[in-house]
């Protein structure tokens, strides 16, 4: 099953929630900056555990890493770093990484529930409704496989972006 709402993806009650972190895994602004906000330093601990160990160099763009949730409603928080907007390079195959390889580590701890933020489209500038064709085809694709998760939640952050996700949903 596949979910629209608008608001705050801190707020979720699901068993992961992702973050658009930034590939050094060391916080941020927007979702990123919400989420340790509101989810206390141990995240960040963890983050930090990730550098130190298998992620020295940090998250490549694509890839998907989780820790654990903090003070957080969620179990857990996958971490992924999503691709810049570029307006001369088609950077679309990143996006749908970030999608597929999340799901991916949501399912290997047993998840049934997934709440995603709209990736890439805040300061890295993907424009909503490509972004909103790219995450909902893909995670769509990863519904009808072999996986333990059956529901996935796009939060989208503020009416414009709610009504975009809703018009490029099918
Ligand atoms: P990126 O660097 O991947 O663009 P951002 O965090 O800047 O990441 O933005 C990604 C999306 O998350 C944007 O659409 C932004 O409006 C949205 N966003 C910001 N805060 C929250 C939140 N608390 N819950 C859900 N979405 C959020």
């Amino acid at each position: 099953m596949l979910e629209l709402v608008e608001g705050d993806i801190t707020a979720q009650e699901v068993d992961v929630i992702v973050n658009a972190a930034n590939s050094s895994l060391l916080g941020g602004g927007g979702v990123d900056g919400a989420i340790h906000r509101r989810g206390g330093p141990s995240i960040l601990a963890e983050c930090r555990r990730l550098r130190a160990g298998h992620y020295g160099r940090g998250l490549r763009v694509g890839q998907a890493v989780a820790t654990t949730a903090g003070r957080l409603p969620a179990r857990w928080v996958v971490h992924t770093v999503g691709p810049v907007w570029s307006a001369t390079e088609d950077r679309s195959a990143l996006l749908a990484d970030c999608h597929r390889n999340s799901l991916r580590v949501a399912a290997s701890l047993g998840a049934v529930s997934v709440a995603f933020p709209a990736v890439s489209t805040g300061i890295y500038r993907w424009p909503l409704e490509s972004a909103a064709d790219i995450a909902l085809s893909t995670v769509a694709e990863e519904l009808a496989g072999e996986t333990s998760v059956k529901l996935v939640r796009f939060v989208l952050f503020g009416q414009q972006a709610y009504d975009i996700f809703r018009s490029r949903a099918v």
